[in-house]
């Protein structure tokens, strides 16, 4: 059923061409567990209704994501954080051939880290991408937190990974602890009283959270 309104969806939308086909085509032969297309039209959306000036992503990949953002938001600066090494460097190149690397900077290393880097440097964004470890989002969240503007908005992947956060059948035991994880992420933004959240179940979930302007 799901599968279904999820496959008509995505017949709905327009055929991916140029770099975002070649990245699409690469990422599903390579295993680069880049975002779904409905999920990054719903991006599209968000990007124009807001119109940021700067963006964070938390998951670069191989920068199919930050260089299909500026699809919806063309004059933003995104920060993106990779922490495997081939995909930063794969990233650098893909961002170059875009000729995008003045708008879209690559940083290497630990998503924690580096947004607690960012945190002390004081950094501001509207938009905030969280899409890395699972496992971490609540600490990716209460960084994200830190930086993101009032009236900004927070976009979180993959928060019902499979089906699993909310299928009654039993998690297999390797995904156990994350699902327990993500469980209470969705429950967390769902409960915040600085954040209005809604769960969008298009693809493998993604979240949508407005940080409200005055408490
Ligand atoms: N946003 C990308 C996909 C990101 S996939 C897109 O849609 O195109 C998730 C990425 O997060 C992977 O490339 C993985 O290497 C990276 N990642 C996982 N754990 C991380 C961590 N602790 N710090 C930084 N990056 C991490
Ligand atoms: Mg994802």
């Amino acid at each position: 059923m799901e599968k279904e309104i999820g496959s008509y969806l995505e017949s709905l939308l327009p055929a991916s061409s140029g770099f975002a086909e070649k990245l699409e085509k690469y990422a599903e032969v390579n295993h680069v567990p880049i975002i779904h297309r409905s999920s990054m039209h719903l991006l599209h959306l968000m990007l124009m209704m807001k119109q940021p000036e700067n963006i964070l992503e938390v998951g670069t990949a191989i920068g199919y994501s930050a260089l299909r953002m500026l699809e919806g938001a063309e004059n933003a600066d995104i920060t993106t954080i990779e922490k495997d090494d081939k995909r930063y460097h794969e990233a650098i190149t893909n961002i170059g051939e875009q000729k995008r690397d003045k708008q879209i900077k690559v940083l290497l290393g630990d998503a924690a880290e580096v947004m607690q880097e960012l945190a002390e440097k004081k950094k501001q964004f509207d938009v905030i991408f969280i899409d890395a470890a699972k496992g971490q989002y609540q600490t990716y969240f209460d960084l994200a937190d830190k930086m993101l503007m009032p009236g900004g908005i927070l976009i979180t992947d993959n928060v019902l990974f499979r089906g699993l956060v909310y299928s009654n059948e039993e998690v297999p035991k390797k995904y156990r602890t994350l699902v327990r994880k993500l469980k209470a992420y969705n429950e967390m933004l769902m409960n915040h009283p600085g954040y209005h959240t809604s769960i969008i179940p298009i693809d493998d979930g993604v979240s949508v959270s407005y940080k409200k302007q005055s408490m």
